[in-house]
């Protein structure tokens, strides 16, 4: 599906200066539990406000999030963040799983230019080096704390005069200091920042609950969350190319509702199938 969608020239408009794809990094937690619930779970001890020290078993997961528009954010690929097994002395953790991720992407689109974005925790050597070995591009977050020396050295370049103050920057008409010229950039990064706040909030907070837990099996609860992302590269599309949906003031909660009342009720017609069989094929290897 999702190849599909790249191959289709309509998106073509959404690439980062007409030739990079923009992928978006990012994870978030997705179930904890106050007991052991499998092998693969994360285990972190936190201390709890009476001072007692609590083990908690987490979930999460890592998303490669794809721009096609302004609009259309849909999931290029999904990375669990588990362990390997009960007697790991690490945990498993997001950086390492963006490497993993990453390194299935250039596998799965070998061709495809990608620009990746992420916040200050994806801004590793390691990450950094799998983009150029992969010829993709990636804008990154810089934080004080994550990258120091670079943050020393930003200042230290801009003391000197060694940067530009510029005004006006992008629809917020910001202000700040260039020191590199990279003025194409704010855009790019500007999308990330998007994504963080709505891609994932809208997964959690809007239709499709992906914190309620529907199992306690690990396998069902993957799969679940792997359908999610299908359902919302559908609903995504939908609304898009459906923007009267928008204006009738109906919620994505219905329009869902809607949707999946027309697969149950509607009689599939022969020229449904017709036209199913014309348009559609099915690769299985
Ligand atoms: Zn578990």
């Amino acid at each position: 599906m999702v190849k599909n969608l790249i191959r289709n020239k309509s998106f073509y408009k959404g690439r980062l200066l007409g030739k990079y794809w923009r992928v978006i990094i990012d994870g978030t937690g997705l179930f904890y539990f106050r007991e052991k619930h499998c092998e693969n779970c994360l285990v972190t001890k936190v201390e709890r406000e009476d001072g007692k020290k609590e083990t908690r078993y987490y979930h999460k997961v890592l998303e490669a999030k794809l721009i096609l528009s302004e609009k259309i954010v849909i999931s290029l690929g999904t990375e669990f963040i588990e362990n390997e097994s009960e007697d790991v002395s690490k945990n498993d953790c997001e950086l390492n799983a963006a490497k993993r991720l990453l390194k299935r992407i250039k596998k799965e689109y070998p061709r495809l230019m990608f620009c990746i974005q992420g916040d200050a925790l994806y801004a590793a050597e390691s990450i950094m080096e799998l983009c150029r070995k992969n010829h993709w591009e990636y804008v990154l977050t810089q934080k004080e704390t994550r990258q120091p020396l670079l943050e020393e050295s930003y200042e230290w370049i801009k003391e000197g005069n060694g940067g530009e103050e510029v005004s006006g920057i992008g629809k917020e008409r910001g202000q700040g200091y260039f020191v590199n010229h990279v003025e194409e950039m704010v855009e790019a990064g500007r999308g990330r920042w998007k994504i963080e706040n709505e891609g994932f909030n809208n997964q959690k907070n809007g239709i499709y609950n992906i914190e309620h837990l529907n199992s306690y099996d690990s396998t069902a609860m993957k799969n679940h969350y792997l359908i999610t992302q299908i359902a919302d590269i559908l609903m995504q599309l939908y609304l898009s190319w459906n923007p009267l949906i928008r204006e009738l003031g109906q919620s994505k909660k219905n329009t869902s509702s809607r949707l999946l009342e027309s697969f149950r009720r509607q009689t599939v017609t022969d020229e449904d199938v017709l036209y199913i069989q014309r348009y559609t094929t099915v690769y299985l290897e």
